[in-house]
C-alpha cells in the first residue's frame, strides 16, 4: 500500500477528483498532516468519513521507526528502520542559523565514491518519497522544534532517484506542506550530467552542490568512477547550462584528502577549473574511518589550500565540522544498522 506522506498537493487533488469528490479536500488533508500533524485519518474531524474511509484503504499513514539516536555537541544522528526492515540514517545541525537535517535519498549507493563510508554498501532500492518526508517530520517532532533547512547530501545519489527526490522538494517546500524556503534547501550531487541538466528547468530555486573532489579527470578518476562515465569536462558544461538558465550561484564541495588531491598545484589546476563560474568551493576536511585508507590533510595544508585558492579570486569556505565522534560526519553515514 502507498503512503500517504508520498503524495504531493497536486496529486491528492486528482485523487478526490478520481474519487468523484472536491479538489479542496487535498488542502485539508495536507492542513492535517503537515499543520496539525496528526498520526492518524480518524482524527481529520472535517473531512467526510466516507471519503476517509476510501483514502484509509488506497493510503497508509504509517511512519518510520526510530531506533537509534546517537548525540554529539550540536549534532545528532538518527537511524531509522524502514517497512522493509532496511536501514537508513539522517543527521540533525544545529547552526545559529537555525536546525538543519541532512536526509538520505537511498539504502545503499551505486556511485562508488573511494573514501565514502556510506557507498560501501551497493544500493538495494531508492528511498519513496514519503520515506525522504518522513526524516524530517520525524526528527521535527522528537525535537519538538521545527528545521529550518535541508540537504539531501546523506546515503545515496540524489539524481539516482529524481522522480521522488523532486516529489520530495514540492512536499516540503509547500506553503501547506513543510514550508521550508526553496533556498534554504540543497542537494548533491556527484555528477549525474543528463541529470543535472533536467535539473537546470525546475522551477523551485532549490540549491545545487556538486561533488567534486579534484580538479582532473586523473585524480578524479582514481576517487569517483562515476568521472569515467562523466568526465570533469561535461560536468562543467552542463553547470555552465545550469548556471544560466537558473542565474543561481552552485556550490562546489571539494574533500581534501592526505597526498591524493591536496597539493599546492591541485588547489592552482582548480582555481583555473572554477574561473570566472558563478560558484564557491567548500573544502572537507576528510573524516578518517577504520574502513578506509584515507588520511586527513593536516592542517596547515587546508590552510594553504584555501589560501592559494582566495589569492586566485575563488570565493572558498572551509566547512564547519560536525559529528565526526558519532560517524555522523560527511560521508559517514550507513544503511545497517548492524554496523554502527
Ligand atoms: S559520496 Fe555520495 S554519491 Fe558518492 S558513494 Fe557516497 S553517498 Fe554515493
Amino acid at each position: 500500500m502507498k503512503n500517504i506522506y508520498g503524495l504531493t498537493i497536486e496529486e491528492m487533488e486528482n485523487y478526490f477528483l478520481e474519487h468523484n469528490s472536491k479538489k479542496f479536500h487535498a488542502l485539508q488533508l495536507f492542513l492535517w498532516l503537515y499543520e496539525k500533524r496528526v498520526e492518524s485519518f480518524d482524527e481529520m474531524t472535517n473531512i467526510k468519513k466516507e471519503l476517509l474511509e476510501q483514502i484509509s484503504s488506497d493510503y497508509s499513514i504509517e511512519r518510520l521507526k526510530i531506533v537509534d539516536v546517537q548525540e554529539d555537541v550540536d549534532v545528532c544522528k538518527y537511524l531509522f528502520e524502514l517497512h522493509d526492515g532496511e536501514h537508513i540514517e539522517a543527521v540533525l545541525m544545529r547552526h545559529d542559523y537555525g536546525n538543519s537535517i541532512c536526509v538520505s535519498s537511498q539504502v545503499g549507493c551505486n556511485m562508488g565514491c573511494k573514501f565514502c563510508e556510506s557507498g560501501r554498501r551497493k544500493k538495494v532500492r531508492n528511498l519513496e518519497t514519503y520515506e525522504m518526508v518522513l526524516q524530517i517530520l520525524m526528527i521535527e517532532k522528537l525535537l519538538g522544534e521545527r528545521i529550518s533547512h535541508v540537504v539531501v547530501m546523506g546515503i545515496g545519489e540524489p539524481f539516482d532517484n529524481y522522480d521522488n527526490l523532486i516529489k520530495f522538494f514540492q512536499i516540503i517546500n509547500h506553503p501547506k506542506g513543510l514550508a521550508i524556503g526553496a533556498r534554504h534547501i540543497t542537494v548533491s550531487t556527484c555528477g549525474l550530467v543528463p541529470k543535472i541538466l533536467e535539473f537546470s528547468d525546475f522551477p523551485l530555486q532549490i540549491n545545487l552542490a556538486v561533488s567534486l573532489h579534484a580538479p582532473n579527470n586523473e585524480i578524479r578518476n582514481k576517487i569517483m568512477p562515476i568521472n569515467k562515465v562523466y568526465p570533469i569536462e561535461q560536468v562543467m558544461n552542463a553547470l555552465n547550462v545550469y548556471i544560466k538558465k537558473t542565474n543561481r550561484r552552485l556550490t562546489f564541495e571539494y574533500i581534501l584528502l592526505n597526498d591524493i588531491n591536496d597539493t599546492d598545484e591541485c588547489a592552482l589546476e582548480l582555481a583555473k577549473l572554477v574561473k570566472n563560474m558563478n560558484c564557491y568551493i567548500n573544502l572537507i576536511p576528510y573524516n578518517e574511518t577504520n574502513n578506509l585508507d584515507f588520511k586527513r590533510t593536516n592542517t596547515v595544508q587546508i590552510m594553504r589550500f584555501y589560501d592559494i585558492l582566495k589569492k586566485n579570486n575563488v570565493s572558498v569556505t572551509i566547512r564547519r565540522e560536525f559529528g565526526g565522534n558519532i560517524s555522523a560526519a560527511c560521508g559517514q553515514l550507513r544503511s545497517k544498522k548492524e554496523e554502527l
